[in-house]
């Protein structure tokens, strides 16, 4: 039988390939050593980072994440692939508990998730993060302060998990929406959410939490990168962005052609000669983008680059 692309990709953790395909996408399942990795770089204020899985389904152009893969190939491949952490539940209760013995007082801040989506599409059906939210849940009953979370997404399966959200008392929820023109989405992520999707997932989160029974989270939508918005769309798509209690700009990362550092992907380079109209002048489109955020959205916080990310 011929060897499956990816697997044993790494002789210390093994992978398997599972007997399915989600779309187009090669599901593998992995047992991984450990979870919580500690934080590091742009979102470094944060005790840890939490991936659920290693790959992502939505695959976008231009998506740093692809740089951290073990190898060309898979970066290649980028968004045809997804390696599920099967035991990370397990894994999680363990390395909190460690957590907890040391600073019984002192919840941890967790990133999740830094290099993939935690609610990508086989989320739904795994149900992966769901299982970690349970579990710092759980810290809870033992006594232990729930942790500091804050969930970067794009997808709406979000909502599944209203229940478990709305008890964390310091969650922030990451939106993902670098641009308010479908046309533009389907160019530099045409397997994601669309964006309508995305903003009644936020609406949805809003209004169906119970301030009697729950807390409700502060809710940022990151627009990083920030890729173009045709004329047409973007006044309606700033007034939109009003539901947020915080808005999120960034421009591209740098290319380098070194693996291991965050990078825009070859893909959106490309994509990027169709919307010369932004590109050519790319700090004056970004700048003049910024000033509208802050004229006309002024009861939310403006935030470029690294500060906002944080949980604060
Ligand atoms: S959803 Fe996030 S992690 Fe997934 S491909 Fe897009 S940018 Fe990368």
């Amino acid at each position: 039988m011929a060897q499956p692309k990816y697997e044993g990709y790494c002789e210390c953790i093994p992978t398997k390939l599972v007997r399915e395909k989600f779309g187009d996408v090669n599901v593998y399942a992995q047992n991984a050593k450990s979870l919580l990795t500690k934080a590091t770089g742009f979102i470094g204020n944060y005790d840890f980072t939490l991936n659920p899985y290693r790959g992502c389904q939505y695959g976008c152009s231009y998506c740093y994440a692809a740089a951290f893969t073990p190898n060309a190939q898979m970066r290649q491949d980028w968004g045809k692939w997804v390696i599920f952490k099967q035991n990370a539940a397990e894994i999680l209760a363990k390395e909190l508990k460690k957590w907890y013995e040391k600073n019984p007082q002192t919840p941890p801040s967790i990133y999740m998730s830094s290099v993939t989506d935690p609610y990508q599409p086989l989320e739904s059906k795994h149900q992966l993060t769901r299982r970690l939210l349970e579990v710092m849940l759980d810290m809870g009953i033992d006594g232990y302060p729930t942790p500091t979370l804050v969930i970067q997404t794009r997808s709406p399966i979000i909502v599944r998990d209203i229940d478990y959200l709305q008890r964390f008392k310091r969650l922030r929820i990451n939106m993902s929406i670098p641009t308010g023109s479908e046309l533009v989405r389907k160019d530099f992520e045409p397997r994601s959410p669309s964006i309508k999707a995305r903003l009644n997932a936020i609406s949805k989160i809003k209004q169906s939490i119970d301030y009697f029974k729950g807390f409700l989270p502060k809710i940022s939508i990151t627009i990083t990168p920030l890729l173009p918005t045709l004329a047409t769309d973007e006044a309606a798509f700033i007034e939109k962005l009003a539901i947020a209690d915080r808005i999120v700009i960034q421009a591209f990362h740098a290319n380098h052609s070194r693996s291991l550092i965050a990078s825009t992907r070859q893909e959106a380079e490309e994509i990027k000669q169709k919307y010369s109209w932004w590109y050519e002048n790319e700090k004056l489109s970004y700048r003049k983008f910024k000033e509208k955020l802050i004229c006309r959205l002024p009861g939310v916080e403006i935030m470029e680059g690294k500060e906002g990310f944080f949980y604060e």
